[in-house]
C-alpha cells in the first residue's frame, strides 16, 4: 500500500489536476477526511465521449487505482457513478467489480447536470453538501475518469500529465476521440478529426452548457475535453455570443417573473438559496433592498440550466449572474454561511432529460459516435501553458534551446501555493519561454 504523503507527493509531482472542469489540483482533494471516494462518469454534457471510453476501455486499471487511493486514504467504499445509458461501460466496470469488494457501481439517470458534484453526491449518497462548501466537508472525495487515469498512469508508470483526451465533434469529417499532446492548437486537433465541413466554423471548446466559443489558435490543456465544431448561426453559438449589456437591457423589458428558472435550477431543488428569478428581478429594478438575492449569488454551479433551457423568454440568468459574483469577489465580498432547506419534493420530476435538452439545443444531428482512436498522434510544435489548473502558475525551469524530452518537467509548482508543474508533452527544442507559455518545437 502507498502510504498517503507518498500518494499526495506523486500525484503533485506528476502534474494531475482535474481533467476537466476547473482543473482543481488532485492532490489537495487527497485527504483523510473522506470517508468515501466517488469516480464521476456521469459525463452529462451533450456530445461528449470521452470519459465514458476510458472507463470502458481501461476499467482494471481506474478501478486499482481508486482502491490503492481508498487504502492510502483510510475510505470505507467507493463508488462508481456512471449513467446507466452507458451500457458497455457499465458492462466492463462489472467484469471487475468482484476484485475489490469496497468499490460499488452507482447509477445515474440520464439527465443534466448529473456531473455537478453536489448533485452527483446527492444522487449516490443521499448526503447534500452545504452551501458555499466543498464534497470534503461531507467526507466525500470526487474524481473524474481520466483524472484517476492519470493517477494511474503516474504510480504504475511514472508517467506525468502530457496528454489529454480530448472529442472532436460537430461540423467535422470523422468525430472521434484522441489522445493529444498538451499544447497544440485546436486547429491542429480538429485536422485529425479530417478536417472541418461548413465555411466559418465557430470551435467550441467544452461541452454546449458550460463551455466557451474559442479561436483556432486556443491550446490544448489539462482541462480540455472537448471541440465541437458548429456553423456559425447555430442556437449555442447565438446563445454563448450574447453581449452582456443587451442582455441586461433584454431582461429589464421581458422576463416575467414567471420562476421557471428557479423551479428546474439543480442547486435550488436541493435546497440551496439560489433563486435565479429573484436575481433578475433585484438586478433588473435596480432594486438593493433584499441584499440576501445578491450574496445568494455565490450559490450557482454556472451549470447553465437556466440560460441554456429553461427560460421561455431566452434571457440569461447565468450570465448576469456570473458577472455579479465576479464583482462581488474582486471586492472581497464572501459567501454567507447558510444552511440548506430541505430538498424539494418535486426535485426527481424537475430534473431535465438530456435527450430533451439536446434536441431543444439543436444539437441531436451531431449526437453520433466519435469512437477513440488511441494512435501516437506526432506534432513538430506545442505550446505548454503554465497554468492550467486552479492556482499559482507553474514557473518555467528550462529556457530557449534546452532539448527537452517527452514527460520532463519543464515548469515547476509555485513554492507555498496551490499550483502544479508542467512537463514537455514532444521531444523537441525549446524555441521560447514566458511566465505564461514554453513552446516546444520538434528538430
Ligand atoms: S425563466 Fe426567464 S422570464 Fe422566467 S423568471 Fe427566469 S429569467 Fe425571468
Ligand atoms: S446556472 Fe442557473 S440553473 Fe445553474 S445553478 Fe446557476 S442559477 Fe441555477
Amino acid at each position: 500500500m502507498i502510504e498517503i504523503n507518498e500518494l499526495i507527493g506523486v500525484v503533485k509531482d506528476s502534474g494531475v489536476c482535474g481533467a476537466g472542469g476547473a482543473g482543481f489540483p488532485s492532490y489537495g482533494k487527497i485527504d483523510v477526511r473522506a470517508k468515501t471516494i466517488i469516480l464521476n462518469c456521469a459525463e452529462c454534457e451533450p456530445l461528449l465521449r470521452l470519459h465514458r471510453q476510458v472507463l470502458e476501455k481501461y476499467p482494471y486499471e481506474i478501478l486499482s487505482t481508486l482502491y490503492q487511493m481508498a487504502l492510502s486514504i483510510g475510505c470505507d467504499q467507493v463508488i462508481i457513478g456512471v449513467k446507466e445509458a452507458y451500457k458497455h461501460t457499465v458492462e466492463a466496470v462489472h467484469a471487475h467489480l468482484r476484485s475489490f469488494p469496497i468499490i460499488s457501481i452507482g447509477l445515474l439517470p440520464e439527465v443534466y447536470p448529473a456531473g455537478d458534484e453536489v448533485v452527483l453526491i446527492h444522487e449516490l449518497t443521499g448526503k447534500v453538501v452545504p452551501p458555499g462548501s466543498i464534497p470534503i466537508q461531507v467526507g466525500v472525495a470526487v474524481f473524474n475518469v481520466e483524472t484517476v487515469f492519470n493517477i494511474y498512469q503516474a504510480l504504475n508508470m511514472k508517467r506525468p500529465v502530457t496528454h489529454k483526451f480530448v472529442t472532436i465533434t460537430g461540423e467535422v469529417k470523422a468525430p472521434c476521440t484522441r489522445y493529444v499532446p498538451l499544447g497544440m492548437t485546436v486547429e491542429s486537433v480538429v485536422a485529425l478529426a479530417g478536417g472541418v465541413t461548413v465555411e466559418n466554423p465557430v470551435y467550441l471548446l467544452g461541452g454546449p452548457m458550460t463551455g466557451n466559443l474559442g479561436g483556432k489558435d486556443d491550446l490544448i490543456t489539462k482541462t480540455s475535453n472537448a471541440i465541437i465544431v458548429l456553423p456559425e448561426n447555430h442556437l449555442v453559438v447565438q446563445k454563448k455570443r450574447r453581449n452582456t449589456q443587451i442582455s441586461m437591457k433584454r431582461a429589464m423589458a421581458s422576463c416575467c417573473q414567471c420562476e421557471m428558472c428557479t423551479d428546474l435550477c439543480p442547486r435550488n431543488l436541493l435546497g440551496h438559496p439560489i433563486q435565479p428569478h429573484l436575481f433578475m428581478r433585484a438586478a433588473t429594478s435596480g432594486s438593493t433592498q433584499d441584499v440576501g438575492t445578491f450574496l445568494n449569488t455565490f450559490f450557482c454551479c454556472s451549470c447553465g440550466l437556466c440560460e441554456m433551457y429553461s427560460c421561455n423568454q431566452d434571457l440569461t440568468p447565468r450570465t448576469l449572474i456570473t458577472e455579479y459574483k465576479g464583482g462581488l469577489r474582486a471586492n472581497g465580498v464572501k459567501p454567507p454561511k447558510v444552511e440548506p432547506a430541505p430538498v424539494k419534493k418535486a426535485r426527481s420530476l424537475r430534473r431535465v432529460p438530456i435527450s430533451r435538452l439536446r434536441a431543444r439545443l439543436g444539437l441531436d444531428i451531431y449526437n453520433v459516435k466519435a469512437p477513440l482512436d488511441e494512435s501516437y498522434i506526432i506534432a513538430d510544435h506545442v505550446r505548454i501553458k503554465t497554468s492550467q489548473h486552479i492556482g499559482a502558475p507553474a514557473v518555467p525551469i528550462v529556457k530557449a534551446g534546452d532539448l527537452v524530452k517527452e514527460g520532463q518537467k519543464i515548469g515547476e509548482a509555485a513554492e507555498n501555493a496551490l499550483s502544479l508543474p508542467v512537463h514537455a508533452s514532444i521531444d523537441g527544442v525549446v524555441t521560447s519561454v514566458s511566465a505564461q507559455e514554453i513552446e516546444i518545437k520538434t528538430r
